[in-house]
């Protein structure tokens, strides 16, 4: 019998030898910063607890790659923990450290691609493979009724892993569509460079999160 797929990549994953290489020279530069793929941020109460997960895009270079936690240390964790506090979903403070005592409240955030891509952009091939670990990440939740993807790579390798076809389930800024048994919620990424250029405002994106925090209560 083989064992069941990890949800999380080794903390020297070679599947994606671009990317390998790329963290490589960053531990050399940076010898102090986490320079791994980035696992999955849950929730103390566990994986039973967990209704929402959220999908972000891969780790940031000067944020998650840095810190060792998703979407910390860079500007869309700002406004992504500053909603999820308002909606409940989080609780303590957001400070953009990994030991700032922020706690998820039955949520958890994970990525697309768990290992920081040069210039942010995971070719294809690196989104497939690294779908090895998404697909073990959503099903590791037995209680989970909603997704959350933040922008379309996310949101088209997430309903792959959910077994759905992306011709039939498009990305949509505000978009909620049924697929392998749960809701997907999907919302433009909460970069600075969407909400500087006006992609996303922080009431589009707050507005997402009321449907989802309505829905969870339903
Ligand atoms: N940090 C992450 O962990 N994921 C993103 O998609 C962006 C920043």
């Amino acid at each position: 019998m083989s064992a069941a797929p990890s949800p999380e990549p080794g903390r020297d994953c070679p599947l994606c030898p671009r990317l390998h290489g790329f963290i490589a020279a960053w531990r050399e530069r940076e010898p102090s910063w986490f320079n791994a793929p980035v696992p999955t941020f849950l929730p103390p109460e566990g994986e039973n607890s967990v209704k929402l997960l959220i999908v972000g895009l891969a780790p940031g270079l000067r944020g998650a790659n840095r810190t060792g936690r998703p979407f910390t240390g860079d500007y869309a964790g700002d406004l992504l923990y500053g909603t999820m506090i308002k909606h409940g979903l989080a609780r303590g403070e957001f400070k953009a450290r990994p030991d700032d005592g922020l706690e998820l409240v039955g949520a958890a955030i994970t990525n697309a691609v768990r290992c920081v891509p040069p210039e942010n952009k995971p070719v294809g091939a690196e989104i497939s493979t690294c779908r090895t670990f998404l697909k073990p990440t959503i099903a590791r939740f037995p209680n989970l009724r909603a997704i959350l993807t933040l922008g379309s790579i996310a949101h088209q390798s997430t309903v792959r892993a959910l077994g759905g076809r992306v011709a039939a389930l498009p990305f949509r800024h505000g978009g909620r569509q049924e697929a392998g048994g749960v809701t997907l919620f999907s919302s433009y990424h909460c970069s600075r460079y969407n909400t500087n250029t006006g992609v996303l405002t922080e009431e589009m994106f707050v507005n997402v999160f009321s449907e989802i925090a309505a829905f969870l209560k339903s």
